[in-house]
């Protein structure tokens, strides 16, 4: 790795365990840049509960406008139990909407990925799971969520009907589709895509348009098609089938769920959200953790710091190019965890916990 200019990081601890797992990242970022000669120039700020309590808002304006200004985001937790009974508007939950919106993240990453040494940890058999690596695609702005009409009508005879409507045009399903097939290109080179064409017109056109892509731009990569249902039943009967998966909002919502339970371990997961790119080629991006704020164990320094830090590692792939950088967080992950090292949530029965600080510097001294 050789020396650049700076990476603008927007770094966004949050609520809960949010900050404490954070701190691991921000010693390896130091690491990184005394040790791999990389530079970052770092903006920390509030949001959530803890921006509710300094500014009375979960998400100031002039976050929104560094989030944009930055090469990436990397954002911890929200969400506050003091916070919990307050109107819609003071919610801590929606600074992180907020930003997906205002960035329009349209495709949502989780990848599912099980580490030989945590192989008991899945709900599968390990002969089932081991070796496991797929990345679920999910396009995250559009769809059932939030096509129209909707809403709740009252009927003549005072009974009510309940609408909710899937609308998917070309160009949103070519951007995340594209999304997956290059995401492919730097995996195994394998695409499935996901809808039920069987019984749903935007389904139909889901496939129409992403078989019209593959075959004039990506005929280098493998693409098959399923049915969500049969999906589901897949990725429990045989999940390693699976490279890059690509499906709508809904879809995606289930099934990447049912994905990180085959990984058996809450506290290991990132996610990245994606937004459009601009001529020059930069696209905004927020990188985070599938766990959320964790209060019944926010302040104990016991959380596991795993998924922030795979986070980050996404981070540096995708929004940075860093390759080498990423693959040596991970690898590192890798390491220490064989080495048995494991903090609470991911410790078998009998075995001794390490805390949050201490998982952090294990990966740092393997670094
Ligand atoms: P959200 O609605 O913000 O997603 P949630 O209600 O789904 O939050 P989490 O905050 O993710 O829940 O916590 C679910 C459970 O998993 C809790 O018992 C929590 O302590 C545990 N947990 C979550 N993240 C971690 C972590 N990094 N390390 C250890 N335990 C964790
Ligand atoms: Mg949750």
């Amino acid at each position: 790795m050789t020396a650049q200019s700076p990476k603008k990081l927007l770094v966004l601890p949050g609520d809960g365990i949010g900050p404490e797992v954070m701190q691991e990242v921000r010693h390896i970022m130091t690491w990184l840049e005394q040790k791999r000669g990389l530079s970052f120039e770092v903006s920390e700020d509030l949001v959530g509960g803890a921006s509710l309590e300094k500014y009375g808002v979960p998400i100031r304006d002039e976050v929104i406008e560094k989030a944009w200004a930055a090469d990436a985001v990397l954002f911890g937790s929200v969400g506050d139990p003091r916070w919990a009974h307050v109107g819609f508007e003071k919610r801590p939950e929606l600074a992180i909407l907020k930003l997906r919106q205002e960035l329009a993240l349209f495709a949502n990453l989780r990848p599912a990925q099980v580490f030989d040494a945590l192989v008991d940890a899945s709900t599968l058999r390990p002969e089932v799971v081991q070796g496991l690596d797929i990345m679920i695609v999910r396009e995250s702005v559009g769809g059932i969520y939030f096509g129209s009409p909707r809403g709740i009508e009252t009927l003549s005879d005072g009974s009510k009907k309940g609408i909710n409507t899937e609308v998917y045009t070309t160009s949103e399903i070519e951007r995340v589709a594209r999304v997956a097939f290059d995401l492919a290109r730097k995996r195994q080179g394998r695409v499935c895509s996901v809808e039920k064409c069987n019984v749903m017109e935007s389904g139909l056109l889901w496939k129409e348009v992403v078989t019209e892509l593959h075959a004039r731009e990506y005929q280098d990569v493998e693409l098959s098609h399923m049915l969500a249902d049969n999906c589901a039943m897949q990725l429990v009967r045989n999940p390693r089938q699976f490279d890059v998966i690509v499906t709508g909002n809904l879809f995606g919502d289930l099934l990447s769920d049912l994905a990180s339970m085959l990984t058996g371990s809450l506290g290991m997961l990132p996610s990245a959200t994606l937004g459009v790119a601009d001529e020059s080629g930069k696209f905004p991006a927020l990188y985070e953790p599938i766990h959320g704020s964790a209060p019944d164990i926010a302040g104990k320094g016991i959380a596991n710091p795993l998924a922030q830090i795979l986070s980050f590692a996404m981070l540096l792939r995708y929004s940075l190019n860093l390759q080498d950088a990423a693959q040596e967080i991970e690898n590192a992950v890798s390491a220490v965890l064989a080495s048995g090292l494991r903090t609470a949530d991911i410790a078998g029965a009998g075995q001794k916990a390490v805390s949050t600080s201490e998982m952090g510097k294990a990966i740092i001294e393997v670094l």
